[in-house]
C-alpha cells in the first residue's frame, strides 16, 4: 500500500474534475486527481463546446440571450422541478467560464444553435481555427495542462475505490488502486466526485431508470462509465437524486458509420410507429430530446423515418431542409449504396429499401393497412396544410416514387445524468440536507436541472454544466481548507 497525501482528491477527470483541479490548485492546494482511464477529458473528449450566456462571442454576433431570458425559459421548460439557484449560478457564472477558459488558450469558433429553434448558447470550440469534431479534447487539455502547471498530480488507469470520512463525520481520506493493482491511500481534507454518470452501465440503468439495453435503450455506451462515483458517494453517506437519460434517438448500428445515412433520415420527412401512424410533428426531428422522448414512447420503442426517391433527389439538388454541426454534411451524394451496404448486412437493423409502400411496410413490421392510409393522408396533406400536427409546409414532401427507404431508430443517450444530491455550492448532502464537511460533487454525476428531459433549446448545456460546476466545487474546496 502507498501512502500519499493531499489537501483534495479529485476523483475522474472529465471537464467537471478538470475544472475542479483548476480552481484548487489555482489556490494553491495539493491536488491529486485520479483517473480509471488511460487519458482525462471522458465523454466531453467528443464532444464540441460548452454553454455561455451573455459572452462577448454573442456580442459580436449579436446573439439576443441573457440570463434573464434564458433564465425564465430554462425555468419554465422544468416547470421549477429543479433547484433554481444551482440554475442561476450556473447561467450567471457561465460568460466568465467561457473567459476563463479563453485564458487558458481555448479558441472558440464562435456561439451557435443546435437546431433552428434553439439558441446561440453552445461555444463550439475551434478546430484548427475553424468549425470540427472533438474541440471539446482541446478544452480538456488547455484544463490538463494548468492544473499541472500549478501542481496537480494526475494518476492514470488508477480508479478510486472508497471515500472516507473521520469520526466527526468529515473527509479524512480516499483509496484507489494503480494499474498493477497496488493500493493507494490519500489523507485529504476534502474530495470531489466527478466521475461522469453511469452511461456504460446496463444493470444501473436498469436499476434506476428501468431501462432494458437493446429493448428500449440503445446506449452510445461511453466507455468506463459505470457509476462508481454515485456508488462510492452514496457509501459514504450521501443522499441520492433521481436519475435519468440524456436522451436522443439513433440508427443503433450506423449512427457513426456513414454520416449522410443518419443525416438524411433526419430530415422532417414522414415519421411513423410500428402501427403505422405519425406521432410526432417532424419538425421537431432536430430536437434529439423531443423526439427520443416520443420514440421511447412507442410500441415497441421504434420510429420509422420514411423517404422516397423523390426526396433524395431533391436534397441531392438543392441541399438538405436542416443541417447542423453534430451530424454536418453537405454531400449526400453515397446515401442510396451506403443504405443498400446496411440493408445487406445481416447483423444490421437499421435500413429498410423496399419498391413498394407494402413491402417496405412488411419488411419492417409496421401495420401495413394503416401505412397506406397514413401515406395516403400525409401526400393529401402535403399539397394542403398539415392538420395533424402543424408541421410547417416547407418540410412536407409527399411519399410516392420507389425505390422507398426506412431509418428505424431506437432511443439513446449522451450517458446519464443526477444520482449524487449537491446544494448549489456543490456540496454534497446527506439524508437530512446537511452538508458533509469537505465533500463535493460535480459534473453529470449531480445534474439533475434539466428535470425529466434534457435542454437542448440551450444547447451546451451538459458540458457548461460539468465546467461550471467542477469550478464551483474547486472554488468551494479552496474556501473550506482555508478555514
Ligand atoms: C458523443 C458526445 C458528444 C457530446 N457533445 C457535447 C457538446 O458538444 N456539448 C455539451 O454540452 N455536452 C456534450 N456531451 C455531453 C458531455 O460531454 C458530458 O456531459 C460531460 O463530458 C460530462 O462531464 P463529467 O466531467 O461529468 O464526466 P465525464 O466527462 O464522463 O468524465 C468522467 C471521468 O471520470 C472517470 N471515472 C469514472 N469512474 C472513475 C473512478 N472510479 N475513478 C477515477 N475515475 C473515474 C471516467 O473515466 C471519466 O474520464 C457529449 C457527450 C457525448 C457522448
Amino acid at each position: 500500500m502507498k501512502n500519499l497525501q493531499a489537501d483534495v482528491v479529485i476523483i475522474g477527470t472529465g471537464p467537471a474534475g478538470l475544472a475542479a483541479s483548476v480552481e484548487a490548485s489555482e489556490a494553491g492546494l495539493k491536488v491529486i486527481a485520479f483517473e480509471k482511464q488511460n487519458v482525462s477529458g471522458g465523454a466531453a473528449n467528443m464532444g464540441m463546446g460548452p454553454l455561455g450566456i451573455g459572452t462577448r462571442h454573442q456580442q459580436d454576433q449579436m446573439v439576443d440571450i441573457d440570463v434573464e431570458r434564458a433564465f425564465k425559459m430554462f425555468m419554465e421548460y422544468t416547470h421549477w422541478r429543479v433547484d433554481a439557484n444551482m440554475v442561476k449560478k450556473y447561467f450567471e457564472a457561465s460568460a466568465g467560464t467561457i473567459a476563463w477558459l479563453e485564458d487558458l488558450g481555448v479558441e472558440f469558433a464562435g456561439a451557435y444553435k443546435y437546431f433552428p429553434k434553439s439558441e446561440a448558447t453552445w461555444h463550439i470550440v475551434a478546430v484548427n481555427g475553424g468549425i470540427g469534431r472533438n474541440g471539446g479534447a482541446i478544452m480538456n487539455k488547455a484544463m490538463l495542462d494548468r492544473a499541472q502547471e500549478n501542481g496537480a498530480e494526475f494518476f492514470y488507469e488508477t480508479p478510486a475505490k472508497e471515500i472516507l470520512r473521520d469520526a466527526d463525520g468529515k473527509i479524512c481520506g480516499v483509496n484507489a488502486v494503480d494499474k498493477d493493482g497496488e493500493e493507494i491511500h490519500v489523507d485529504c481534507k476534502a474530495v470531489v466526485v466527478a466521475t461522469g454518470g453511469a452511461g456504460d452501465s446496463p444493470e444501473y440503468m436498469k436499476e434506476c431508470m428501468g431501462y432494458t439495453f437493446g429493448k428500449d435503450l440503445f446506449n452510445i455506451v461511453i466507455p468506463g462509465l459505470k457509476g462508481e462515483g454515485i456508488k462510492m458517494a452514496i457509501a459514504a453517506g450521501a443522499a441520492t437524486t433521481e436519475m435519468t437519460v440524456e436522451k436522443i434517438y439513433i440508427l443503433p448500428s450506423s449512427d457513426m458509420g456513414v454520416q449522410s445515412v443518419p443525416v438524411v433520415f433526419m430530415q422532417p420527412n414522414l415519421l411513423v410507429n410500428v402501427q403505422g401512424k405519425r406521432f410526432i410533428n417532424e419538425e421537431q426531428m432536430q430536437n434529439t430530446t423531443f423526439t427520443g422522448n416520443a420514440i421511447q414512447i412507442q410500441k415497441g420503442a421504434i420510429g420509422f423515418s420514411i423517404i422516397d426517391s423523390s426526396i433524395i433527389k431533391t436534397y441531392k439538388k438543392k441541399g438538405l431542409d436542416v443541417v447542423n454541426f453534430v451530424h454536418h454534411v453537405s454531400d449526400i451524394d453515397d446515401f442510396e449504396q451506403a443504405c443498400q451496404d446496411i440493408m445487406n448486412d445481416p447483423n444490421n437493423p437499421d435500413v429498410v429499401i423496399a419498391d413498394t409502400l407494402e413491402e417496405l411496410a412488411e419488411k419492417c413490421g409496421i401495420d401495413v393497412d394503416n401505412f397506406l392510409e397514413t401515406v395516403e393522408e400525409y401526400n393529401d396533406m402535403c399539397d394542403s396544410q398539415d392538420t395533424q400536427f402543424y408541421k410547417p409546409q416547407k418540410f412536407m414532401k409527399p411519399i410516392k416514387k420507389g425505390p422507398f427507404y426506412a431509418g428505424l431508430f431506437r432511443p439513446s443517450g449522451y450517458g446519464t445524468l443526477g444520482g449524487i444530491k449537491i446544494n448549489e455550492n456543490c456540496e454534497v448532502l446527506d439524508d437530512d440536507w446537511n452538508v458533509i464537511p469537505g465533500f463535493y460533487a460535480a459534473g453529470t454525476d449531480t445534474c439533475t436541472i434539466y428535470g425529466d428531459s434534457y435542454m437542448f433549446l440551450l444547447p451546451g448545456n451538459t458540458m457548461g454544466y460539468c465546467v461550471n460546476t467542477g469550478r464551483f466545487a474547486g472554488q468551494g474546496v479552496a474556501e473550506y481548507c482555508e478555514e
